[in-house]
């Protein structure tokens, strides 16, 4: 299924070497091979064989761009060396696929720089950013970067976001707080906000509060209770969509992500972004947005992979948050730190810690090969552990 797909990228792939060799550069792999470190639990990423490791570590889409996105990128290399070029009209594609007009679009490098943006407009003045923990961290990390504060809940006891903690935290610090943050499905847990709650909050805020609304997720989304939060930017609540091409299509690396906005925060915002976006995301990211069959098929394989391995786990014993993106938790039961050493050490890049949850380990979804490894590891560290003691 994924024959036509490897093709292009080894195309894109090519001309990108080979555009690279004229300056002399050697390609990656080499050089990631060249030295492996004694314990490479411990050993930086640059010193492993990167191409080799297992990456279910930070939510990408292991299949990259689909070959439609791949072919636009590689045509569109002629204009490498440009300012001004052809881009696409990619700010109108966006606005178009939403049913708005561009000046509802602000482009990001990323929708982290979105999330960025969004911080320094409107935290300036010590203003503070209101949202759960754990979630998307570095929103907190801008806001505290810019010596703002964050007022951060934690979880209900289901791993849910609190909404109504989210309404009196806002209510009552309503001058202090510059915006809330509110990101559905959650980054760790994969939980939604229903649009029941996501409602619930902006008839529960004082309407001046703008509202930051994270969908990175949101194409994996199966709940029925779960809705995007577009129709209130449409409303002109004051409601911040942060959109990315990240992850269902597959782009982590290229850098594209977008804010939808009623017009007047997108002119609050537009001075705080670079607007520096390559020109061959902009090409593949048009071209992804109208290969819904690419969509369908990520969407599907993810979902399918993500069902069986917490089943695996579950079978084993352990108990999984269930999630609605292409990640997920495991409660393992023990501190999360050394056991995201022992996976690396067999090649299994795993989630970070996401403080509290101490004894939860996230996984994002990998290819089927990556998701055996997973499993396999999981098996020697868990099971077979316990088995032999
Ligand atoms: N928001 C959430 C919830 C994420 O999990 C991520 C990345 O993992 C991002 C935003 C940033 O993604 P990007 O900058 O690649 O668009």
């Amino acid at each position: 299924m994924h024959v036509e797909r490897a093709v292009s990228r080894r195309g894109f792939v090519g001309g990108l070497a080979s555009g690279l060799g004229v300056l002399g550069f050697v390609p990656g792999n080499a050089l990631w091979a060249r030295t492996v470190n004694s314990d490479p639990a411990r050993a930086p990423l640059q010193q492993l064989d990167y191409d080799a490791l297992a990456k279910l570590a930070n939510n990408e889409n292991p299949w990259g761009p689909p070959p439609s996105a791949m072919e636009r990128m590689s045509w569109a290399f002629k204009y490498a060396n440009r300012y001004g070029y052809p881009d696409g009209d990619i700010a109108r594609e966006i606005a178009k696929h939403h049913g708005v007009e561009t000046d509802h679009i602000l482009l990001g490098a990323g929708s982290g720089e979105i999330l960025k943006v969004v911080g320094v407009t409107y935290l300036a003045g010590g203003k503070k950013v209101v949202g759960v923990e754990p979630s998307y961290e570095a929103v907190y990390r801008h806001a505290s970067g810019i010596d703002a504060e964050a007022i951060k809940l934690p979880l209900l006891e289901d791993y849910r976001q609190d909404i109504p903690a989210m309404i009196r935290a806002t209510v009552q610090s309503h001058r202090e707080v510059g915006f809330v943050y509110l990101c559905s499905p959650n980054n760790p847990t994969g939980l939604v906000v229903t649009k029941r709650e996501v409602q619930q909050l902006l008839d529960g805020i004082p309407e001046d509060v703008p509202v930051l609304i994270d969908e990175a997720y949101h194409h994996y989304v199966q709940d029925a209770g779960y809705a995007t939060s577009l129709p209130y930017v449409l409303e002109g609540r004051k409601v911040i969509i942060a959109r990315t091409f990240s992850k269902i299509y597959g782009m982590a690396g290229m850098r594209l992500g977008y804010a939808v906005a009623p017009p007047a925060m997108i002119e609050e915002m537009r001075p705080h972004s670079t607007g520096t976006i390559n020109a061959l995301v902009k090409w593949g990211a048009a071209a992804a947005l109208h290969d819904t069959q690419a969509e369908e098929r990520a969407r599907r394989e993810t979902i399918q992979l993500r069902t069986k391995a917490t089943a695996d786990l579950r079978a084993l014993g352990f108990s999984v948050i269930p999630s609605e993106t292409n990640f997920f938790m495991v409660h393992i039961r023990r501190p999360v730190q050394p056991v995201i050493a022992e996976f690396r050490s067999r090649g299994v890049l795993v989630g970070r810690p996401f403080p509290p949850m101490l004894e939860h380990l996230r996984v994002s979804i990998g290819t089927p090969a990556e998701m055996d490894r997973f499993m396999v590891a999981f098996r020697q560290i868990f099971v077979s552990a316990s088995a032999g003691g």
